[in-house]
């Protein structure tokens, strides 16, 4: 018992405490057993009399001392707890948890409609567009040529073990990869819109997709709308979410006519049958969603 870190063996008991007091009120399962041969294993440590501190490139934890690593970025604020880690591929991850006061971002008095896709990660309704990086696509497949050669490997073998561990790396790269675009996109566009138009997604839909590329996408959708949102809480902005059949990209943005045609996804560029506006169809749906996210805010919002 010795051996270990003693507040990283209270904050497990006390994990376990919460629990069973949680299964004994019903509101969750039994917890279960967790396996030491699991190849995911992660303790918490909490702050006490300066025991976690970061120091340029070194962290320091109770019982390790100064640890080497890779710091993502600084830590802002009261150190509050660290969880250490070991992911799929037998890397370590710290994460710190830290309290900060957040200062709300400036108004800008704009407002944004947001389309997602799989041939842009995103278009805004004002013209911008982020794409999704080049590299997202050899990663994947360099994902399925791994997964093919492990299911060759007799299941449980060493070879097997090494195979999967080179599964599990690269899918960490692609998240971490993926995790570090979305948060630049997302605090981009929180500071400089008041209002953000967004389509909901609904996720038993993107539940069943077997398709890598699809599902990867989907993931990140997923995660860009929670950024989005609790970074708008953060810093005193909106984010509106259409209703789930609001036709966002059907509709002419010019003339609200709703042409059914534009549900075939191949037809990228089309043409208004009524009003003859040509569109683009990403912009189209973006501008749709941010007059919708107007729409909805009428009269409750700062800003026209
Ligand atoms: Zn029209």
């Amino acid at each position: 018992m010795k051996e270990v870190d003693s507040i990283a063996l209270q904050k497990s008991v006390e994990i376990v405490h919460d629990s069973y007091t949680r299964f004994y009120k019903k509101q969750n399962r039994l917890p279960r057993f967790k396996s030491k041969k699991n190849p995911v294993q992660s303790y918490t440590t909490k702050f006490v009399n300066g025991n976690i501190q970061v120091k340029d490139q070194y962290i320091k934890l109770p019982k390790l001392g100064l640890v080497r690593f890779a710091k993502s970025r600084e830590v802002e604020g009261r150190i509050m707890n660290a969880t250490i880690r070991r992911s799929l591929s037998g890397k370590f991850f710290v994460s710190i948890l830290a309290e900060s006061a957040v200062q709300p971002y400036k108004k800008t008095g704009t407002s944004v409609g947001i389309d997602v896709g799989l041939k842009d990660f995103a278009t805004l309704s004002d013209g911008t567009t982020y794409k999704n990086p080049r590299f997202f696509r050899t990663l994947e497949k360099k994902i399925m040529n791994a997964r093919r050669i492990l299911s060759r490997r007799q299941l449980g073998s060493s070879n097997w073990t090494k195979q999967k561990k080179k599964v599990a790396r690269l899918h960490e790269k692609i998240a971490t990869a993926s995790k570090d675009m979305l948060d630049k996109i997302s605090t981009e566009i929180v500071k400089n819109h008041d209002i953000i138009g967004i389509e909901d997604l609904s996720v038993e839909k993107m539940l069943k997709n077997k398709n890598l590329s699809k599902g990867i996408s989907e993931v990140s959708w997923a995660q860009f709308r929670s950024m989005l949102e609790y970074k708008s809480v953060w810093y005193g902005k909106q984010v509106i979410a259409a209703a789930k059949n609001f036709p966002s990209s059907q509709l002419c943005s010019v003339c609200i006519y709703k042409y059914k045609d534009v549900k075939d996804l191949a037809l990228r560029e089309w043409t208004c049958p009524t009003c003859k506006s040509s569109h683009q169809r990403d912009l189209n749906a973006s501008i749709n969603l941010r007059n919708e996210a107007l729409r909805l805010t009428a009269g409750t919002a700062e800003i026209a």
